[in-house]
């Protein structure tokens, strides 16, 4: 039966709604753990997650899908709890935002121990909580170059995901070469493959993005919202219209090549946050400037709730 795993069991992918393809419900560094400033009484993380998971809700979106990997505050459980309070679908990944935030337990292991971990996660579950992962997450890390151990998860990625069906996502589509090298060389279908951060502000001038859909890849705008026009701007912001104008090339040349998503954090671990943006930003924001822009809600479908939707079913 074709279905969509989620924190709380498989669902029919028809259930799955409006989806923000690429979020956090919190995302930290490895070791933020364990550094006392940042300790966030849970009171505190649900008092400030739960309400924009309710407005999510509210405005119509019905399934989010979690990017935040392995050794990066991944919490299966509190996602549970998250999703049965606000109805809220919750798709949790297996795999790695990047090689620099896999730990050196898992820095060290060989591709075939990393592709039995993935497949646990996604066959079996993620821990004890009997919640299976319906993504695999895999990234560049820092210097802009794919690593070797990002060469390995990438392949641990793709052996998973061809065995499973369950479909990757990517943090940084720069140096995409060696990374549809890996992919293919695994027999993987690009299409199951969305390259991620495409519009972000210091990766988009560095990203092919027409190289990446002539392979097969879907190309994600995931970054919307982190925009100059905020009052404390990110590093990786971009200009707002810079980047509608980038969105909608694609809208108009290809609309199935591209998916979108605010990567935001609903309550994030170990670091302040970007003030004001929020998984919302994509109702409050994003919808309405693409209706400025002419598109029409059979589109706007398309790319958020049908797209979305075929990417992550699994058929069997
Ligand atoms: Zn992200």
């Amino acid at each position: 039966m074709p279905h969509v795993n989620t924190v709380l069991g498989p669902v029919a992918p028809e259930t799955l709604g409006y989806v923000a393809i690429h979020e956090h419900i919190g995302y930290g560094m490895p070791g933020s753990e364990l550094d006392t400033k940042w300790w966030k009484d849970p009171v505190v993380r649900y008092e400030e997650t739960v309400p924009k998971l309710q407005k999510f809700a509210e405005y119509g979106g019905r399934t989010f899908v979690d990017a935040t990997g392995i050794c990066n505050g991944r919490d299966i459980d509190y996602y549970k709890s998250l999703s049965a309070k606000t109805g809220v679908h919750i798709v949790a990944c297996t795999g790695f935002v990047g090689g620099d935030t896999a730990l050196p337990f898992f820095e060290h292991a060989s591709v075939d121990y990393l592709y039995r971990q993935f497949m646990h996660e996604i066959t079996v579950g993620i821990g004890d909580t009997g919640a299976k992962a319906g993504i695999i997450k895999v990234g560049v890390s820092r210097g802009g170059k794919m690593t070797e151990l990002d060469k390995r998860i990438y392949r641990a990625a793709a052996r998973a995901a061809k065995d499973t069906g369950v479909p990757i996502f990517t943090h940084l589509a720069i140096d995409p070469q060696p990374a549809v090298e890996v992919l293919t060389d695994e027999g993987l279908s690009l299409d199951r493959v969305l390259f991620g951060h495409v519009d972000d502000g210091v990766n988009a001038p560095n990203t092919p993005d027409e190289w990446i859909v002539e392979q097969g890849g879907i190309l994600g705008f995931d970054t919307f919202g982190y925009e100059k026009q905020l009052p404390d701007p990110p590093f990786w912001a971009r200009d707002r219209d810079e980047r509608m104008e980038h969105f909608m090339k694609w809208v108009t040349k290809d609309v199935d090549a591209v998916l979108a998503s605010a990567d935001a954090n609903c309550s994030p671990l170990g670091w302040p946050g970007v003030k004001g943006h929020t998984v919302n930003y994509i109702f409050e924001d994003l919808i309405p400037d693409l209706k400025d822009n002419g598109v029409d809600d059979e589109t706007i479908e398309r790319i958020f709730v049908t797209n979305p939707a075929a990417f992550l079913t699994l058929d069997s």
